[in-house]
């Protein structure tokens, strides 16, 4: 039997799983390595380093493309909805919400103000910043 090398390390079972089945969809062999610890005792697991996802040393080298590739995906998907600047008017500092917060009432991370996040606008990107504090 080949020797198993970790590829990558995770907090939960649940992404490490998410990734090796991902892996094996693309034809590579991966394990799961100390899921069941980290399910007896989440603080032990936490101590040996977390969840490892472990492939053959002779699958590395494509277990790590795949992966890549598997997160400039997910980055993609993410990025799609550009985060959302504006000015807090309880306390006027610029504050920044993820693009999913749009529409939604946040708190001010600064004074702590429940705050309305406007929605996206098409023209966002090129709009001139005006606000922009000069320190
Ligand atoms: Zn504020």
């Amino acid at each position: 039997m080949s020797e198993l090398v970790t590829v990558e390390a995770y907090s939960t079972p649940t992404e490490a799983e998410v990734d090796r089945t991902f892996l094996e969809r693309e034809g590579v062999r991966a394990y799961v390595a100390d899921a069941e610890i980290l399910a007896m005792d989440w603080l032990l697991g936490a101590a040996v380093g977390g969840v490892k996802l472990q492939v053959a040393a002779a699958d590395v080298q494509r277990a790590r493309e795949l992966l890549q590739s598997l997160r400039a995906e997910r980055q993609a998907k993410e990025s799609k909805l550009p985060d959302i600047e504006f000015t807090c008017e309880d306390c006027n500092e610029l504050i920044r919400f993820p693009g999913k917060r749009a529409g939604g009432v946040e708190s001010c991370p600064k004074c702590n103000a429940y705050v309305d996040v406007p929605e996206i606008e098409a023209s966002a990107a090129e709009t001139p910043e005006i606000d922009k504090p000069e320190q």
